[in-house]
C-alpha cells in the first residue's frame, strides 16, 4: 500500500476547527497546533503541543493516522541478526557492546552469518535481515560484502537486507579511507537495500557528548542519512529518547528529520522508542525507564508532525511491549514492526521477548480494531 494522497488539507478533513478552538481556549495553543498541522512547525510550537494532555494526542494523531492509512497496520516478518557485540564506541546508554578482547565477545564468521539467515528465511520466509552490530574496526568492508552477496543469492533474492546503522557506516568509511558515499555504493552494490536509522538516538550534539561521546556528531549522522537517500538508498528513521534529552531537543530533532524528509523524500519510516537502562552505565543516573504515557506522547506528537510526510510510524513494540504497543495504534501508530527473530541488543538489558509469529502479530493488531497486512522491506503489501 502507498500513500499517494498530495495535498492534504487536514483542517477540512479533520474538521479541526473545533479542535483548534479548544485547543486555543484552553490551552493557548491553537495558532501553534495550526502551523504544525499546515505544515509549517516551529520547535515552540512543536514543544507547546507536547503538553497537551495524552488522550487529545491520541484522538488528534489517530485521526491524521486514519486519513492516510485507515484502518490498515502494516507488520514484516524478519530477523535481526546482531554479528559481533564487540565495540569501540562504548555509549553509555548500550548495554549490548563489549570492549575488544572481554571475556564474553562474540563475532560470527562469514558462514555463521549467512547459515543464521537462510535458516530463518527458510524456517520463517523471513522477507528482511537487519543487520546490526557493534563498531569493530578490525571487520573488513569485504566481510559485509561477502554476507550480502551470499544473503542475496542464498535465498533466491527473497530477504532484503537493512543494515548497518550511521555510525557502522561511518567508521567503515573512516578505517578504509574511503568517502561515506563509495562505501554506500559499495554496500548497495553487494546487496544492501536500505539503512536503519540506528545511532540517530537525540540529534543534538550536547546530548551525544553526554550518552555517547565517541558517536559521530549530528551533522555526520544527517550528512550520512543525507548521502544514502542522494544515492536512492531509503532509510528509517529514529529517536530513543527518556534520558538526557529536553523538549527542546527532542523538537529539533523532529524537525531535522522532517527537513531531511523534504531535502529527499526516501525516509520509510519513523521509530521512537525509550531507553531501557538496565545493566548499562547510564542506569546510575537513569534508574527508571519513561513510562508508557512518555511512548504514546512521542509516537502521537511525532505523527502530528510528520503527518503524511513521513507515512509509517512505527509501534516500537521491542521496548514498549506488546500491550503497550498494541495501544499506541491508536496514536499514530500504524506499522508494528518485524518479528525480530534473533533480537539480542534488548535482552542484554535484562528484558525478556516473546515470539512473536504472523497468527500472533495478526491478532493482536486485529483485536486493536486494525486490519493487519504483512509488508516488504519497502512498506508494500505481500501475499504468502
Ligand atoms: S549503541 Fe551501537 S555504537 Fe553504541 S555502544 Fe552500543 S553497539 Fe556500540
Amino acid at each position: 500500500m502507498t500513500v499517494d494522497r498530495e495535498n492534504y488539507n487536514y483542517v477540512d478533513m479533520l474538521a479541526l476547527e473545533s479542535i483548534i478552538k479548544v485547543l486555543d481556549d484552553e490551552y493557548g495553543v491553537g495558532s501553534n497546533f495550526e502551523r504544525i498541522i499546515e505544515g509549517r512547525p516551529s520547535v515552540k510550537d512543536i514543544i507547546s503541543i507536547y503538553k497537551l494532555p495524552l488522550p487529545l494526542l491520541g484522538y488528534i494523531s489517530s485521526r491524521i493516522t486514519h486519513i492516510i492509512s485507515g484502518k490498515k497496520v502494516s507488520y514484516i516478518v524478519n530477523m535481526i541478526l546482531n554479528y559481533t557485540n564487540v565495540c569501540v564506541v562504548g555509549c553509555k546508554f548500550c548495554a549490548f557492546y563489549r570492549k575488544p578482547f572481554s571475556r564474553d565477545v562474540y563475532k560470527y564468521s562469514i558462514d555463521e552469518v549467512v547459515k543464521n539467515v537462510v535458516e530463518t528465511w527458510k524456517k520463517y520466509k523471513i522477507r528482511q535481515v537487519l543487520i546490526q552490530g557493534g563498531v569493530d574496526p578490525s571487520i573488513p568492508l569485504e566481510y559485509y560484502e561477502e554476507i550480502f552477496r551470499r544473503i542475496k543469492s542464498e535465498t533466491k533474492n527473497e530477504v532484503a537486507i537493512h543494515g548497518l546503522s550511521v555510525v557502522e557506516v561511518y567508521w567503515i568509511a573512516k578505517t578504509n579511507r574511503m568517502s561515506i558515499a563509495e562505501v554506500i555504493n559499495r554496500l548497495v552494490e553487494a546487496g544492501l537495500d536500505s539503512l536503519p536509522g540506528a545511532g540517530a538516538e537525540v540529534l543534538s550534539d550536547r546530548v551525544r557528548k553526554l550518552i555517547s561521546p565517541l558517536k559521530p556528531s549530528t551533522s555526520i549522522w544527517i550528512n550520512v542519512m543525507d548521502t544514502a537517500m542522494k544515492l536512492g538508498v531509503p532509510i528509517s528513521a529514529t529517536m530513543m529518547y527518556g534520558h538526557l534529552e529536553t523538549l527542546e531537543e527532542r523538537a529539533h530533532h523532529l524537525l531535522s528529520l522532517l527537513e531531511l524528509q523534504r531535502k529527499r523524500k526516501l525516509i520509510m519510516a519513523f521509530i521512537a522508542w525509550n531507553f531501557e537502562p538496565g545493566r548499562t552505565e547510564l542506569e546510575k543516573t537513569i534508574p527508571y525507564p519513561a513510562g508508557g504515557s512518555e511512548l504514546l506522547r512521542n509516537i502521537a506528537i511525532s505523527r502530528i508532525v510528520f503527518r503524511h510526510e513521513i507515512p509509517w510510524i512505527q509501534a516500537g513494540w521491542l521496548t514498549a511491549g506488546e500491550r503497550l504497543a498494541q495501544v499506541s495504534l491508536t496514536y499514530g501508530a500504524n506499522d508494528w514492526g518485524g518479528t525480530l527473530y534473533g533480537e539480542k541488543v534488548l535482552p542484554a538489558t535484562g528484558l525478556s521477548l516473546p515470539l512473536l509469529v504472523r497468527s500472533r502479530i495478526e491478532n493482536i493488531i486485529r483485536s486493536a480494531g486494525f486490519i493487519p497486512f504483512e509488508r516488504d522491506n519497502w512498506y508494500r503489501p505481500v501475499s504468502n
